[in-house]
């Protein structure tokens, strides 16, 4: 069985949701439940952002003991250093840095050339290693960027020092196919790319980022950038829930698994659903309000006979207490009568009597 890290940035990324924001208990709060989680690294904020944002990264990282933390940082020096002021109380300091590569970025958001991008990366990652060794790059809007420079973007921040290379998929463009065969190709052209952490961070504009993130899985990454219930900018980013249980039901395929601590889901779930204002939609896969529910009589019957009939995950694997069978107008005998027993109630030919 490979392993693969959990990076999360539901602190991060999260925060980018539209309409939300944490406050510093809050972000406590969470960075303590991801820990229980069992994530490998917590993204916790962007320190240069504002003072406020570098306090609740400096405070996670002197509080969290469990998990690596780290912060983000444009590639400024500025950035950096005020990255590492935050984060050098922790256990195990990280710094993430990134710069755009692809033409979109290069020309209208930075004017950049791809020598001075190049350049910049080189300088950068060396700056943060003065401060730690985990330093992380991540090529924003890789998935739009001409493959051969992203090599060479990639080549320069290894070659610079970096133990960590996240491909961001920053627009959520890409797809499984196109996803996977990038991580091959970086694999065949990457000097020394066994020898590095490689991540994908996923976007979930067109409905894959999951599905991205575990062809990135396939194809050579071991970390995953992610998020609980999938918030994040737009459409959101990667949901861990759902990587972390697809490794886990599908072991058989992956061959792989993570740190995370499954029966904790449903209660950081329910902890950033809560903080966050965002509500969980119920057909949310492994911990929406239905994911446990049948309501149709075929289901319901086969259920009772044997859950994995209709249940690949189990509540209790998730820290849901047990199923739910929903009587609706499609439900059957055989579920009318188990809920009438659960209440105290057994039905005998033509009467109904207590029990
Ligand atoms: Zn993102």
């Amino acid at each position: 069985m490979r392993k693969i890290q959990i990076f999360d940035t539901t602190l991060r990324d999260g925060e980018q949701t539209a309409g939300v924001s944490f406050n510093l208990q809050e972000k406590i709060q969470m960075a303590q439940q991801l820990e229980t989680l069992g994530v490998d690294v917590i993204e916790a904020g962007f320190p240069i952002a504002s003072p406020g944002d570098f306090n609740c990264v400096k405070t996670i990282a002197e509080i969290v003991k469990e998990s690596a933390v780290t912060g983000l940082a444009r590639c400024v020096e500025a950035d950096i250093s005020r990255a590492y002021e935050a984060v050098k109380g922790g256990v195990a300091p990280q710094i993430h840095t990134f710069l755009a590569t692809s033409p979109i970025h290069r020309e209208f958001k930075l004017k950049m050339t791809q020598a001075e991008v190049l350049a910049s990366i080189d300088h950068h990652v060396r700056y943060a290693k003065q401060f730690v060794n985990m330093v992380q790059f991540s090529p924003e809007d890789a998935t739009r960027t001409e493959p051969d420079f992203l090599v060479k973007a990639i080549q320069t921040a290894i070659d610079a020092g970096a133990k960590v290379i996240n491909v961001p998929d920053t627009v959520g463009y890409t797809n499984p196919t196109e996803f996977g065969a990038l991580f091959r190709y970086l694999r065949q052209e990457i000097r020394g790319f066994d020898e590095v952490i490689f991540s994908s961070h996923c976007h979930d504009d067109l409905g894959m980022s999951v599905a991205n993130a575990l062809a990135a899985i396939e194809n050579g990454a071991s970390r995953i950038e992610c998020t609980i219930n999938g918030i994040g900018e737009r459409a959101g980013n990667t949901a861990m829930e759902e990587v972390a249980m697809a490794l886990h039901i599908r072991k058989d395929h992956y061959q792989a698994e993570t740190n995370i601590v499954l029966n904790q889901l449903k209660r950081s779930s329910d902890l950033v659903s809560h903080l966050s204002g965002m509500a969980v939609p119920r057909n949310k896969a492994v911990i929406g309000g239905n994911a446990f529910a049948h309501q149709s009589g075929i289901h319901q019957d086969g259920f009772l006979k044997n859950p994995s009939t209709y249940e690949i995950i189990t509540p209790e694997l998730v820290g849901v207490s047990q199923s739910t069978l929903v009587l609706g107008k499609l439900s059957g005998r055989h579920a009318l009568f188990t809920r009438l027993a659960d209440i105290g109630f057994q039905l005998k030919r033509g009467a109904t009597t207590t029990v």
